[in-house]
């Protein structure tokens, strides 16, 4: 991977390897980082940051469920993702802002510093080339995502992210290029960093927020597009053999944009090729950043 030249760091932008930790960092054994992962996307009018703001909300609520006391203002992290793109001459990025308990401690609730830290980097599609347009072949995991009196799957924090390795190295393993995870009660949760939207009948289904799900960006931008254009769309518990008899499944997130299925468990979905309303929301998704797509809600932040 080719990492740019700058990042952000505790309030300075800094060579990328001057950007360091110590080995004994809260946050390296215990798991006590929250994050977040951004796209900038070239436009026609300039590089805009897809829903900065919403992101860093998001972001200063998993450091609230944790007791992260963020030490800069939500002001100053967007101000810090706009920069860091800028200083690195990126005209499309996939930004990563994340706070970490760090040096100070030992104990699990130790109050320790709180690193933060933003970095931006090109990026082209995660779940591999061609994705987007020809889609993917997943697998149920044998791996349940946590109960949501375990960890709360709300916050997106590192120490959530052993779940998702277990779940994608078991898929890669078995030769599938993603992995779904069952929740805690049996029934259809997500991806192991992407949500899912099932069509049945030219509607979208997906899993509610109560089935462990981390409630994606993306995920509420394709509910606010498709029911702009016509498009129904119910959140709700879903089965796991509603993955085989869906007419159309896709993965959405902030990495895998919108990526169609078209196999579960070797079972295909649908004719196996991306349908028709996975086609639509992608035409509405893509077209904000070509500018085919109104944007009428404000989700494009210019550098
Ligand atoms: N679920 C999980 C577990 C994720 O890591 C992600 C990626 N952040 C998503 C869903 C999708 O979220 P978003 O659309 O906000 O990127």
């Amino acid at each position: 991977m080719q990492f740019p030249e700058k990042i952000w760091h505790n309030g300075a932008v800094k060579p990328w390897a001057e950007a360091t930790t110590h080995v004994m960092a809260h946050a390296i054994h215990y798991g006590s980082s929250v994050f977040e992962g951004i796209r900038a996307y070239e436009t026609p009018k300039g590089t805009a940051i897809f829903r900065l703001d919403d992101h860093n909300r998001r972001l200063f609520q998993s450091a609230k469920i944790y007791d992260i006391q963020i030490p800069y203002t939500l002001a100053e992290i967007n101000a810090a993702c706009k920069e860091i793109v800028r200083v690195n001459g990126l005209r499309s990025a996939y930004l990563r802002p994340v706070v970490f308990r760090g040096y100070g401690g030992i104990g699990i609730a130790a109050e320790t510093p709180i690193d933060v830290a933003v970095a931006a980097m090109a990026f082209g599609r995660y779940l591999g080339e061609g994705a987007t347009e020809n889609g993917i072949d997943a697998c149920v995991s044998s791996w349940q995502r946590f109960a949501p009196n375990t960890l709360p799957a709300g916050a997106k924090a590192g120490g959530n992210y052993l779940s998702g390795q277990l779940v994608t190295r078991e898929a890669r393993r078995h030769g599938y290029g993603e992995g779904i995870a069952l929740a805690s009660t049996g029934l259809l949760s997500e991806g192991a960093g992407e949500n899912l939207f099932l069509v049945f009948d030219g509607e979208l289904h997906t899993p509610p927020a109560s089935a462990s799900i981390l409630s994606g960006i993306t995920r509420n931008s394709i509910i606010r597009l498709a029911r702009d254009n016509g498009i129904n769309v119910i959140e709700r518990d879903l089965p796991r053999e509603y993955l085989y008899l869906c007419d159309e499944l896709m993965m959405c997130g902030t990495a895998a944009e919108i990526t169609p299925l078209r196999s579960v468990d070797g079972k295909p979905v649908g004719d196996g090729k991306p349908g028709p309303v996975t086609q639509r929301i992608q035409q509405l998704f893509f077209g904000l950043f070509d500018g085919s797509t109104e944007d009428r809600y404000g989700w494009l932040d210019y550098l």
